[in-house]
């Protein structure tokens, strides 16, 4: 009998590490960033594994909190291989090498002014810990692309990767494996996108029997609202900051949201939703991986196709739009008038030029700040969501008088009812464990799936429980 080991990302949206035991062989599903919380650097540090015993990792998608800590198993000891979609692979060059760069700033910082334990003035990897571990991915396409659909990548075990709709590149992996003669298939969604996302296909869903699917809960107990009423209130929200002059700060997540509202606000524009006003993006991050984006235009979908590419237009580029890469560049629109908007990153507004940003223009009440997505307990937005009246911005306490908005329905996260739908849709299903969302969102989905069927077994999973499958 097999099993599932969860060391991260149960209990919790952060940190996503599945260790799952099939036919002799081990394979990590994801090895993600704890993020958020304070001691989330120590859990970093160390694995409750032994990275040397594991034979392959699948890679869901390039998210920090899937992806960020490979480097650290490479160091550690891994000599397997890396499976992922080649867009995966492609973006996840660019956030580990930005995660090295700040692991090492951060370490610098630390050195020069003799802080914390000498561990911590360690960095977790390197640049060059990066390069070791991009030689060790193996490109797998979406099964949709290959004849067969699966790829052997262990011996006695397969991999289907189905497109999940949630960033480029992301996949929902299907494991095929024997036991006693028979075939057998677990499954992990990895994040799910909702239905209707910009450029990305809806999520596939899995056409074999299917016996355990780990699911991901991040929204289990939202409802969003339809994508037209959000681009509705979008354009509602940036006419009435336009009129009195303000500025929108948009914190955002460089990989995948950024795209997603810049090719909303390209459509508003488009179909004269919205008066035309400057539009920055401001994240060097952001800007590399929308040239991936631009370069991947085969991954789109259909209604991209007929809005842009079909009439040689790029869904990423219009003229009232500039990627910023240059610190002087970005310094220059401290002094700018409004109305115009910056997307920034990052999207939990804990680091990076967002942050000064926020510093410049939260405490103008002309102004505006548009939450569009996740915030873990912990962070600077979390607070600024839960309504504080004030917060820590680079050592100085600012008066938070900027208007807030939140827009949900951007998350790139499918609703209760969506996942609940993509779990009806699968045959064979015996055991759900619910992975990847906080107590509230998983106890949420639990009821919803138990109350549509007595045939599963929802469970929800605590960081260092394993299940038999
Ligand atoms: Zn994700």
């Amino acid at each position: 009998m097999g099993s599932i080991t969860f060391f991260g990302g149960a209990g919790s949206v952060t940190g996503s590490k599945y260790l799952v035991s099939i036919a002799g062989k081990k394979i990590l599903l994801d090895c993600g960033t704890f993020q958020g919380l304070s001691d989330a650097r120590s859990r970093n540090r160390q694995f409750s594994f032994s990275p040397t015993d594991v034979d392959a990792v699948v890679l869901s998608h390039a998210h920090l909190d899937h992806c960020g800590m490979l480097p650290l198993l490479v160091k550690k000891g891994f000599r397997g291989s890396i499976f992922s979609t080649l867009a995966t692979k492609a973006v996840a060059t660019y956030i580990l090498h930005d995660s090295a760069g700040i692991e090492e700033q951060d370490v610098a910082y630390k050195r020069k002014h003799n802080i914390g334990t000498q561990d911590e003035q360690e960095p977790l990897f390197t640049i060059e810990d990066v390069a070791a571990t991009m030689k060790r991915f193996v490109p797998i396409p979406y099964a949709r692309n290959i004849a067969q659909g699966w790829t052997e990548i262990l011996s006695g075990i397969s991999v289907k990767l189905y497109d999940a709709g949630h960033i480029l590149g992301s996949s929902i992996t299907v494991l095929r494996y024997e036991e006693a003669g028979e075939v057998r298939h677990v499954a992990y969604t990895g994040d799910v996108g909702p239905i209707g996302v910009p450029m990305l296909h809806d999520p596939e869903i899995p056409r074999e029997n299917i016996h355990t699917l780990l699911m991901e809960s991040t929204y289990g107990k939202r409802k969003h609202l339809p994508i037209e009423l959000a681009e509705e209130r979008l354009a509602t929200a940036i006419h009435s900051v336009c009129k009195r002059g303000g500025i929108m700060v948009v914190p955002a997540f460089s990989l995948g949201r950024t795209q997603m509202l810049v090719y909303t606000i390209h459509k508003l524009l488009d179909e004269g939703r919205i008066p035309h006003f400057p539009i920055f993006v401001d994240s060097p991050l952001a800007t590399d991986i929308t040239n991936i984006y631009k370069s991947y235009t085969q991954e789109y979908d259909e209604e991209t196709r007929i809005d842009f590419t079909n009439e040689g237009k790029l869904p990423l580029t219009f003229s009232s739009l500039k990627y910023i890469q240059s610190a002087e560049e970005s310094k220059k629109l401290n002094g700018m008038e409004g109305p115009f908007m910056i997307i920034s990153a990052s999207g939990m507004m804990t680091a990076g030029r967002v942050v000064h940003h926020l510093r410049n223009t939260i405490s103008n009440k002309n102004n505006a700040v548009f939450i569009t997505g996740y915030q873990a307990i912990g962070t600077t937005g979390r607070k600024i969501l839960e309504g504080a009246k004030q917060v820590e911005l680079h050592g100085r306490v600012i008066p938070v008088r900027a208007e807030i908005l939140l827009f949900n329905e951007f998350s790139a996260h499918a609703d209760g009812g969506q996942l609940t739908d993509f779990a009806s849709n699968i045959e064979g299903l015996t055991t759900i464990a619910l992975v990847h969302g906080e107590d509230k969102e998983v106890q949420a989905l639990q009821k919803r799936l138990q109350e549509k069927t007595s045939e599963w077994n929802v469970v929800i999973p605590n960081e260092g429980d394993s299940i038999s499958i």
